[in-house]
């Protein structure tokens, strides 16, 4: 039996939280669905719990580590973006924190490929005009038209985990494929998928030849039909390549009018007001969006306006909700799996107790020596 550590949640993680009971564990998990008060957070953290379970709607920053000086050992988050996490001020009172990334890339892109359909195809519009039985003929292009998908060209913006499965995906969909990303390419796996696109086309799987390459943002943005953005939110001063408003006036105009934009990254990578502007003066042809710059998307966001629904596909920060990713226990297979082997590898000491060598944490360089 482990030393009994005492661990608060903000949300529920499902059975991941029993097994740590089972463990010997006392967590409290806040009941409520929404995000708890942060005063109550730091209330929790300087009653002198020794892990905090947290996901990106919680601002965790000097503030919450001031209270758990000397007492707080770990943050484990639910979510592979850490965002809500102040990176800097983590390593200044020396807390680790953990992040679930792999185990959501799959789903994460696969929504994010879903999107893109369900937005070119005008699946919505479709199903509400058979729902609302507006339905009246069929006609070679009446009621309307949508764009395919197969054959097309798609830029990904940001080659990381979720940028190469979504790679993957587009790759089965005989789209070709650009890639943008400054600060991390992978020419390995580009070459792989053009032997596959090659394989295709050679045996008569694909008809036409297909193609992949990395190219700078102004080229992708030219040439794509589709924009897909899969960056973490970095601020100034953050990165060298800070992707804050990335989408933004300047950008959106990059686009061909007949192109569309799909970001299940974070919401302030895109500046919404220049998008809903770009939607309603048809500067490109429309969007899909999972995320906001302020969340739950608020009733009066311009990205509600009637006048665009047609082309602007409004999904709510679901593109990871996948049954087995956000729950299973199992941290190869699982968020929840994962947040909790976070959190026992720090407190529990894994690996030597070693933190730069526990592959779920985030701020190793806080202590390498
Ligand atoms: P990752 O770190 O593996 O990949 C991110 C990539 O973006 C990196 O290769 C990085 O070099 C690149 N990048 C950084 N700055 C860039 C810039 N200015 N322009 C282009 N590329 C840039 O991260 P990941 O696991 O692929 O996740 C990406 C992000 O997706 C997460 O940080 C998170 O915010 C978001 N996400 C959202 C959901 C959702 O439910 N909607 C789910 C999972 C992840």
């Amino acid at each position: 039996m482990t030393r009994k550590f005492r661990v608060f949640a903000t949300c529920d993680i499902g059975e991941s939280i029993e097994l740590l009971r089972q463990r010997g564990y006392e967590v409290e998990v806040y009941a409520k669905p929404e995000a708890p008060p942060k005063s109550l957070i730091i209330e929790k953290v300087e009653s002198g719990i020794d892990g905090l379970i947290t996901t990106l709607r919680d601002s965790i920053d000097a503030e919450v580590f001031e209270a758990g000086k000397g007492k707080l050992k770990v943050v484990s988050q639910i979510a592979v973006g850490f965002d809500n996490i102040n990176r800097a001020d983590a390593n200044r009172y020396k807390i680790p924190f953990t992040h679930t990334a792999d185990v959501l890339t799959e789903a994460t892109a696969e929504f994010a490929f879903f999107m893109l359909g369900a937005l070119a195809r005008k699946m919505w519009t479709a199903e509400h005009l058979t729902r609302e039985n507006k339905w009246g003929y069929w006609h070679p292009y009446l009621p309307f038209l949508g764009d395919e998908v197969t054959g097309k060209t798609v830029a990904i913006i940001g080659t990381g985990r979720i940028g190469l499965a979504m790679i993957k995906k587009c790759a089965g969909f005989d789209m070709n494929i650009l890639c943008y990303d400054p600060a991390y390419q992978n020419h390995d796996y580009v070459r792989a998928i053009q032997e596959t696109m090659d394989l295709r086309n050679a045996r008569g799987i694909c008809k036409e030849k297909t193609w992949i390459k990395y190219v700078s943002l102004d080229e992708a943005l030219a040439q794509a039909d589709f924009v897909s953005v899969h960056v973490p939110l970095l601020r100034e001063g953050e990165s060298s390549t800070p992707t804050y408003h990335l989408f933004n006036e300047l950008t959106l105009r990059r686009m061909k009018p007949a192109a569309f934009l799909v970001n299940t990254s974070r919401g302030p990578v895109v500046e919404e007001a220049a998008l809903a502007k770009a939607l309603r003066e048809n500067w490109i042809a429309g969007a899909a969006l999972d995320v906001y710059e302020k969340e739950p998307l608020p009733k009066d966001s311009p990205l509600r306006d009637p006048a665009i629904e047609d082309r602007c596909r409004l999904y709510p920060h679901v593109a990871s909700a996948g049954r087995i990713t956000r729950l299973s226990t199992d941290p190869d297979k699982g968020m929840a799996g994962r947040t909790a082997q976070g959190l026992i590898d720090v407190l529990e000491g894994n690996y030597g107790g070693n933190v730069t060598e526990m592959p779920y944490v985030v701020n190793k360089e806080a202590f390498a020596n």
